[in-house]
């Protein structure tokens, strides 16, 4: 990796998966995967296209039921590209002798680059260079310019280029067994010489899906006159070509696309936008440069950078927090706002978890609460537009308030599977994980972080406020009164930790008193009444007479924050649920020298017909997520208030008691590690930060990354940089910080919004600089040690850091 590239060198087909998704471009309104544009998918590669929020439904008989899944549909692929040497067979990568071979991703400008040359049994050298762009400016478009040099020869090269409609989703072995025929096909045509069209329908949602695909031929700067043949093939619609190629002499294909579907809002028909704007499209080098201001003015935005100390290695932690940041954008743009979408655990980069939509929001939206609120605005709107749906499903479940799913997609209804499949042991297991209500406290808790740092009043009063409310009304009527121990709990669920789903003995699955979703119940029922009084009065009064809040209501809810159970053992553990204390230790050692990679621990059991339920391992961090969330100061409010006891020395002994029993089997869970050792232990923050770090890049998870990147993890380690160690801090009027570097980072620049004001943020081991760039008339509330300074547009303050 060099500062701004991600380069790979030689072709290794079984890295093919993890460089197509790592290589993804996309715009936050489509994606497409970093496949060889002349590849089909053949178990090495997989050229996927999807719509944020193109989402099908269809029905698998499995394992003697019927089980309906909503997918992230793979869309035609634009990208298919083909060529033939005279006398040759098309061009595949795996069978031709390839001279040199190179892809890389320039993270600046947004551009997909592979150059390779190889020699036919003919002897014949030929020289292939192709680049691609997603349009970052013009969303609906996207374009790619293929060229080849005959080195040695001279000839007539075929070219076919096809919008490809005969794909089906099959990007996950392990859904294999699951229907993914989710596009029927509907029209397929040239509408001039050099254009295509083609139009595919999701079979159940019923989204049209429009491509037009613009074509042009030249040489050296020059238009070559070419006519080609059209040819469709089921499915797909193409065009052939016959160039002449002359040794030495380059000659280009630019192939330009426009995507254009049902759901998109200004159109007529999706088929006549995407026609007229591929043919009015600009051309490839205008295009690349649009990217190219595109690209530079988001990078203004989100650019982090950092020293390390001179003996560090691990240089490359630039570029992978770089190549983060761009994925989380090609996700989650300004193109985003416009959409009715959320954010999806795993990108728009592949077909793993179906681009459903989980609690990872909450590892996602600091990153965009700093830099452009905007969009963490859109994406809670995605909730808040299915705040119905979730007050249904309360009801449904019994309870009131409203209660969101687990796994959202298209509509806000409950997506997890019901069953899911153990590739170790090949067996079909039930899916409890739908019961991690926890889901829920992430809501609120993002409601209101997003309202710290923007104080965007409207949006809290409208939707916020609404949402955070029914969400604590449901959380209020989860939790039950046991008179016998005078305390609230909460029973019958599952937290993070996705190991844990039953208790050993039991047939029901759910745990009770899981201290997580117990405590953080408390802190939203708290923060709930805090939000009443914020209300402006008319809206205050408006939205309690909307949603019938009565005072006996709230009365119940301040009782639940001084009543609530937590249960400890081993003295000051908190345990992680009410019985873990009685649960077996595991043997780590003997299955770390048994298996080696031991991260998967829960589909390793199963297979051996145990199950992790018996034992003190978790699959990521659980009880630890209460330090990544809370301050030490808020969890001592709340401990005081429920009466319960704690003393500073209960968050390292819990760190050091569940990091010896976390399998890290999420990627998530390194993130929170390092974060919760960063103030106690920073030699171990790092460790877990550059762990963390290499999740994506280097796939640590053994094959997870090729079917979707990890976004969670990828805002988290640059959130880990940007937030932790710098010690940000939103409270009351006033944006703190408490930098405190590890050893090996020796400086910190970046820049962030807070509330209308943007401040340029420097740390180095000694001092931290803070510099106002922007003119707001009220001055920023800056806070370091015990004190707040006002910081006025155009100026800095200078704070000295002591160790
Ligand atoms: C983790 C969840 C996470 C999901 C999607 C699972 O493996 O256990 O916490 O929400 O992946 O990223």
């Amino acid at each position: 990796m060099d500062d701004w590239i991600l380069r790979y060198q030689g072709f290794d087909e079984n890295e093919e998966g993890l460089r197509e998704a790592l290589c993804t471009l996309g715009n936050g309104y489509f994606a497409t995967r970093g496949a060889a544009s002349e590849s089909r998918a053949d178990g090495v590669h997989y050229p996927g296209t999807y719509l944020a929020g193109g989402y099908n439904r269809l029905t698998t008989g499995i394992a003697g039921r019927d089980v309906e899944n909503e997918d992230l549909v793979n869309l035609p692929n634009w990208l298919r590209v083909e060529f033939r040497v005279p006398g040759g067979d098309r061009f595949r990568l795996r069978e031709v002798n390839l001279l040199d071979y190179q892809l890389q991703l320039d993270l600046k400008h947004g551009i997909l680059q592979r150059s390779l040359s190889f020699e036919d049994e003919k002897g014949r050298r030929t020289r292939v260079s192709h680049d691609r762009l997603v349009s970052m400016r013009h969303k609906h478009l996207a374009a790619l310019r293929t060229t080849w040099e005959a080195e040695n020869w001279s000839g007539q090269l075929e070219v076919r280029s096809f919008l490809d409609g005969n794909v089906t989703n099959s990007g996950v072995k392990r859904y294999e067994k699951l229907k993914g025929d989710h596009l029927e096909p509907l029209q397929g045509f040239s509408f001039s010489p050099h254009c295509l069209f083609l139009k595919t329908r999701t079979r159940q949602s019923l989204i049209e899906i429009s491509m037009g695909a613009r074509h042009l031929i030249s040489s050296q700067g020059r238009e070559l006159p070419n006519r080609p043949e059209f040819r469709k093939e089921g499915g797909a619609a193409g065009l052939i070509y016959h160039l002449e190629l002359n040794a030495g002499e380059p000659v280009s294909l630019e192939k330009t696309v426009a995507l254009y579907t049902s759901r998109d809002r200004t159109i007529s028909e999706s088929g006549l936008e995407a026609r007229e704007a591929v043919q009015r499209a600009p051309v490839y080098k205008d295009l690349a440069s649009d990217q190219e201001l595109a690209w530079t003015l988001l990078w203004d935005r989100f650019e982090i950078s950092f020293n390390l100390q001179d003996d560090q290695s691990d240089h490359w932690a630039g570029t992978a927090l770089r190549l983060y940041i761009f994925h989380l954008l090609q996700t989650a743009s300004m193109h985003t706002m416009d959409l009715d979408v959320g954010v999806p655990a795993r990108g728009w980069h592949g077909e793993a978890y179906r681009g459903h939509v989980f609690w990872d929001e909450l590892f996602i939206f600091p990153l965009f609460n700093l830099r452009m609120p905007e969009i963490t605005r859109s994406l809670l709107m995605y909730r808040y537009r299915r705040l119905d749906t979730a007050r249904l499903a309360a009801r449904e479940a019994g309870f009131s308030g409203a209660m969101y799913p687990w796994q959202s997609g298209s509509n806000g209804r409950e997506e997890s599977q019901v069953l899911h499949l153990n590739p170790k042991s090949g067996r079909w297991i039930p899916d409890n994980s739908r019961l991690q209500r926890h889901v829920n406290l992430a809501i609120a808790y993002n409601v209101y972080q997003y309202y710290q740092f923007t104080r965007d009043m409207e949006f809290l009063s409208f939707y916020g406020a609404e949402m955070f409310l029914e969400v604590s009304r449901f959380l209020s009527s989860l939790t039950t009164y046991s008179p016998n121990l005078d305390r609230f709990e909460i029973l019958g669920v599952m937290g993070p930790d996705e190991y844990h789903d039953r208790y050993p003995q039991s047939d029901q699955p759910g745990l009770h008193n899981n201290a997580y979703t117990n405590l953080m119940t408390v802190w939203v029922l708290r923060t709930a009444l805090e939000i009443l009084e914020l209300l402006p009065g008319d809206c205050r009064r408006e939205l309690s007479a909307q949603l019938s809040l009565q005072q006996d209501e709230l009365d119940r809810w301040r009782a639940i924050t001084r009543k609530m159970r937590l249960v400890f053992h081993d003295q000051e553990i908190i345990s992680q649920f009410e019985g873990y204390g009685d649960l077996q230790e595991f043997d780590w050692k003997g299955y770390r020298e048994k298996y080696g990679d031991i991260q998967r621990l829960d589909r390793i059991l199963e297979a051996e017909k145990d199950t992790p339920n018996r034992y003190k391992v978790s699959k990521q961090a659980d009880v630890l997520m209460l330090f990544y969330l809370l301050s030490a100061e808020e969890l001592k409010s709340i401990f005081d208030d429920l009466g319960y006891d704690f003393k500073y020395q209960t968050i390292p002994n819990n760190i050091d008691y569940y990091l010896k029993r976390t399998a890290h089997g999420s990627t998530l869970s390194r993130v929170v590690h390092s974060w919760v050792l960063a103030r106690s232990d920073r030699k171990r923050s790092w460790e877990q930060f550059t762990r963390a770090l290499e999740s994506d890049i280097r796939d640590i998870q053994g094959g997870t990354t090729p079917e979707g990147i990890h976004l969670g993890a990828m805002a988290g380690t640059v959130e880990l940089i940007q937030r932790c160690y710098s010690g940000i801090e939103s409270r009351g009027d006033v944006l703190w910080f408490n930098p405190r570097l590890p050893d090996e980072l020796t400086e910190l620049h970046f820049d962030i919004r807070f509330r209308g004001h943007s401040l340029a943020v420097d740390i180095t081991r000694d001092a931290l600089i803070i510099s106002s760039n922007r003119c707001k008339e009220i001055p920023a509330l800056i806070g370091f040690g015990n004190e707040h300074f006002e910081l006025e547009a155009g100026n800095r303050l200078e704070f000295k850091i002591e160790d």
